[in-house]
């Protein structure tokens, strides 16, 4: 069995958290005690990889370059993508590895700087689509001076009403390919557990003659994540969020859990909107794409529901047909 896990926002910051170094290890510590469990049932022919999201560390980034640009430049979108990757790479194979250890299993851990390759005709490039909200929330005020600041920056109204609602908006092109695919194939089939594709991984294009180059972008980290499933050539793909189960009707009075879907049942709710976009939507479209692709089974549930998840005991599972 080949296994992807995605581990979302709150497996590395908890909302309510500010975020300093020690409570992000502490949840780490929880997050990799559960996936140590699953590497603990895990056979020799067994493969796991995982990818995580960045949202709340890349966001805190923009804010210190914010504050400290009359000192040092603020660096682009793609790389404090990249930064993330290596900030958040290193607590969860640390912590991982530490598990490991005392558990006396010697598997190597491993995470990767990893880009995913982006179409420059996404139509997120173009005019004010883009759509993903990064940073700190601005007045009305505030925004018009970002803007006469940054001209190039897309800052849109995200919130309908408070005081602060406007934000900046970067593109969130949908990704192509993982770019370093046989690399980690090649780690994954030798065993190694790969932590790769990280807050939806760093955007790039590519030129006429197979150049790449960082682009102004945030890439949604489940369907990055379904493209990592596909390398790893993954049996399940296992998406860790806040909730136990993906809701229809969500948030209304006939609010109903979902334990069971199978891949036109997804597609069909999902069309009906029962998935809010920038959350639950992009998860649902992952797991369909996924197994579209030819994976077996999708999980989508809370990190502390994992391993009942993965016994089949709670979560959403997605599956091709209503029999499997
Ligand atoms: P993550 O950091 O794990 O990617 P998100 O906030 O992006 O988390 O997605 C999880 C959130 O999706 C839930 O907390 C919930 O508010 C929201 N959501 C939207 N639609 C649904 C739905 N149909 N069922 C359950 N949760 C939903
Ligand atoms: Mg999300």
């Amino acid at each position: 069995m080949r296994l992807l896990i995605a581990l979302g926002g709150n497996a590395i910051k908890q909302a309510h958290e500010e975020g300093n170094t020690a409570e992000q290890f502490t949840n780490c510590r929880v997050t990799t005690r559960l996936i140590a469990e699953i590497v603990k049932k895990m056979g020799p022919d067994d493969r796991l990889a995982i990818t995580h999201g960045n949202g709340p560390q890349a966001g805190n980034l923009l804010v210190q370059q914010e504050m400290g640009k009359e000192k040092i430049p603020a660096q682009t979108m793609d790389v404090v993508g990249a930064m993330t990757q290596g900030q958040i790479g290193y607590m969860l194979q640390q912590t991982l590895m530490n598990y490991l250890v005392d558990m006396g299993t010697t598997v190597p851990v491993c995470a990767v700087v990893n880009q995913v390759l982006v179409n420059k005709d996404d139509p997120e490039f173009f005019g004010d689509m883009a759509s993903k909200p990064v940073g700190n929330f601005f007045t009305e005020e505030e925004a018009k001076q970002l803007k006469r600041d940054h001209p190039e920056y897309i800052v849109k109204k995200v919130k309908p009403n408070g005081e602060k609602t406007w934000r900046r908006t970067v593109p969130s092109p949908d990704p192509i390919s993982n770019v370093e695919a046989e690399a980690i194939k090649r780690m994954v089939d030798a065993g190694i557990i790969v932590i790769a594709s990280g807050g939806g991984g760093i955007p790039v294009m590519c030129d006429a003659r197979g150049r790449y180059a960082g682009v102004e972008a945030v890439i949604d980290k489940d369907l990055a994540g379904e493209r990592f499933a596909e390398v790893i050539n993954a049996d399940e793909f296992l998406v860790l969020t806040d909730v136990e189960v993906v809701k229809l009707d969500y948030g209304k009075p006939e609010e109903k859990p979902i334990f069971k879907m199978t891949l036109a049942e997804a597609k069909k709710y999902s069309d009906q909107g029962h998935f809010l976009a920038g959350s639950m939507g992009p998860k649902v479209r992952a797991c369909i794409r996924f197994l579209e692709w030819g994976g077996k089974r999708a999980v989508i549930t809370s990190l502390d529901k994992a391993v009942a998840a993965l016994a089949g005991e709670t979560g959403t599972h997605i599956v091709r047909n209503e029999v499997e």
